[in-house]
């Protein structure tokens, strides 16, 4: 599942595609509490936002920074809700039973 959202949103200048029916008729609608651009589906009126890729390079950057010791505050405030605090945490303790 994670690994096919990846292959669908990875490419470059892709157009934003609706999770639940596929559609790319979509129109841009606000941002979302985290800070990322919200999309609402023109045919099922779902909304959702396109960020899986982006995802999975704010937590390599984010992974980079606690190996680096940096402070979980900095951390958040750097990545500017891309992760969450939560998130965070949880991966500093892995990172750290490593
Ligand atoms: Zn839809």
């Amino acid at each position: 599942m994670r690994a096919r959202e990846l292959g669908r949103f990875s490419g470059a200048g892709e157009r934003p595609r609706c999770p639940r029916c596929q559609s790319v008729v979509v129109w841009r609608c606000g941002i979302s509490r985290a800070g990322k651009q919200q999309y609402r589906c023109k045919g099922c009126g779902r909304v959702f936002v396109l960020s899986p890729y982006l995802d999975e390079l704010a937590k390599e950057l984010a992974e980079r920074m606690i190996k680096e010791k940096i402070a979980v505050p900095v951390i958040v405030r750097v990545m500017d809700g891309h992760i969450s605090r939560r998130w965070i945490y949880k991966r500093k303790g892995e990172l750290h039973a490593e």
